[in-house]
């Protein structure tokens, strides 16, 4: 007698879990089980182009209420088995991969908004909705939550909560970490926990903030109440070009010392500047290409739209004008779609990191010459797309036309990148990322990161989820 691959378990299982969310939104289907086992992360659509499989959940569920969600996570813990958050599947860093199997826990049916306090400027909404329905949403009534990023007609979100995402306006209006109110979340053993109502109290510290790219290891995140802003009277662009990189740096810091409020600075490396740059805009420069914009009431844009210009006049500079700037952000999503994502079977990876003005030039030179020294067969680009008063963010990337056709080969070469890149970094003093999240791609690096210190990560993981079943395999957990 043939033995039975799957035991009756499974179907026990099944009939809970149908009883919560309805037959109709469990499925066990192959097909499924496939399109839940790849996100956006290169390994596994590598793997599974050249005909490997990538771990595979047993159950998708599509829960519709938080209280569905609850029994969801109880019936996981019960049964002992891994429960990981999917959102829009767009994650960069592998980090919705159901390493160990189990349930995947799908948002995208948890998608109402429920309120818009238009007195307070707060939105409160469910964590499974598409960025871009929300925004919609609030524009409609003259409002937005202004993250707008390239991601924002695919993505949760919940998905930018987990990873501490970002969009395009955030040197204004902050990541999303800033624009979070509060917050509701579900615990592995199904309690339904809520943060403080508002985050500048003094009662204790913001748990909103524990959460918040936690990459569903911690819990799920099902509601969230955020900040939105009155829409721009105006929204201006300028754009330059500067001799080099260093140059066109110093003129940026300049914009965030001197404390202006630009809601985008965006600086391109020689390389971009001369590929990405001209592909996308038809500018054909030398240097390094800059673009910034203000928002606002006409007026106050005026006048600091003006003081940003007298900056960078004060440098050596090719003044490109208004109409180049303008032309970057009509085109900001060209940069991505639909002709400039990178395609099978080139590797490529984008090594976000952040940094002080103090060092942040070197973490870049640091992982060019990792990359120009020990890998002659990749590409090393960058630019840098947000930010602070203290610093900024660098979007640098490695690109490899031709990687070995062998996915193990291939894993092994993406993974020695990765690691040699990401150290020569965090020696310049650069984090190992800034908004992408760390996943599992970059899991095993967290300890090097955070020293001793990735011991009180461990102790709260353990305290909320002691079995280890939220997201296994992700942050640097066990899997
Ligand atoms: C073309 C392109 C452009 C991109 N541009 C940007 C950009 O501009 N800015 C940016 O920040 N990112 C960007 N990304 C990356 C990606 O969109 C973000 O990481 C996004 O936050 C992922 O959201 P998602 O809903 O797809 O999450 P998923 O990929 O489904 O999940 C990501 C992680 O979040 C967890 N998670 C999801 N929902 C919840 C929840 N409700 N509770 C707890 N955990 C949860 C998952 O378990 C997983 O660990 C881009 C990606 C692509 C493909």
């Amino acid at each position: 007698m043939p033995v039975p691959t799957e035991s009756y378990l499974n179907e026990f299982l099944y009939s809970e879990l149908a009883d919560v969310v309805g037959p109709e939104n469990v499925s066990t289907s192959q097909a499924d089980k496939i399109a839940y086992s790849c996100d956006y992360f290169w390994i596994p659509e590598l793997w599974i182009d050249r005909g490997c499989r990538s771990p595979e959940p047993e159950f998708v569920v599509h829960p519709r209420s938080v209280e569905e969600v609850s029994r969801i996570c109880r019936i996981a813990s019960n049964y002992k088995i891994p429960l990981t958050v999917w959102g829009g599947g767009s994650g960069s860093q592998g980090g919705a991969l159901p390493l160990r199997g189990g349930i995947v826990l799908d948002t995208k049916k948890l998608n109402r908004i429920l309120e818009i306090d238009k007195k307070s400027l707060t939105v409160t909404a469910e964590t499974g909705i598409i960025m871009q329905h929300l925004e919609w949403a609030l524009e409609r009534e003259g409002f937005g939550t202004m993250h707008e990023p390239a991601s924002i007609g695919c993505a949760t979100l919940g998905g930018f909560l987990a990873h501490r995402g970002t969009g395009v306006l955030s040197t204004k209006y902050g990541k999303i970490e800033d624009m979070v109110m509060s917050l509701e979340a579900v615990l592995a053993d199904g309690s339904i926990v809520n943060t403080l109502a508002v985050p500048r109290h003094a009662s204790g510290p913001d748990l909103s903030q524990l959460f918040l790219g936690s990459e569903g290891t911690f819990g799920v995140m099902t509601k969230a109440t955020l900040k939105i802003h009155p829409l721009p009277e105006v929204r201006r662009f300028h754009a330059f070009v500067f001799p080099d990189l260093h140059a066109g740096l110093e003129a940026g810091r300049q914009l965030m010392v001197r404390r202006l409020r630009p809601c985008v600075i965006r600086l391109y490396d020689e390389a971009e500047t001369r590929r990405l740059i001209r592909r996308v805009l038809g500018i054909e420069k030398d240097g390094a290409y800059l673009v910034f914009g203000f928002d606002g009431d006409r007026d106050l844009v005026d006048l600091e739209m003006n003081k940003a210009l007298a900056i960078c006049r004060s440098f050596q500079h090719e003044d490109l004008g208004p109409d180049l700037g303008q032309d970057w952000w009509d085109h900001r999503y060209d940069f991505f779609f639909p002709n400039h994502m990178f395609r099978l079977p080139q590797a490529f990876g984008t090594l976000d990191t952040v940094a002080t003005f103090a060092n942040i030039e070197n973490v870049y030179r640091a992982m060019k010459r990792v990359i120009e020294e020990q890998f002659p067969m990749a590409r090393y680009i960058g630019h840098f797309s947000h930010w602070y008063e203290w610093g900024c963010m660098l979007y640098a990337r490695f690109i490899i036309d031709e990687p070995p056709e062998d996915p193990h080969e291939a894993t092994q070469l993406h993974n020695r990148v990765w690691d040699a890149c990401l150290r020569a970094a965090m020696r310049e003093g650069g984090l190992l990322n800034e908004h992408h999240g760390i996943g599992l791609k970059l899991g095993r690096l967290m300890r090097e990161l955070y020293g001793p210190t990735y011991g009180v990560l461990e102790g709260i993981k353990k305290s909320l989820d002691p079995n280890n079943l939220m997201n296994p395999g992700k942050m640097g957990f066990p899997p």
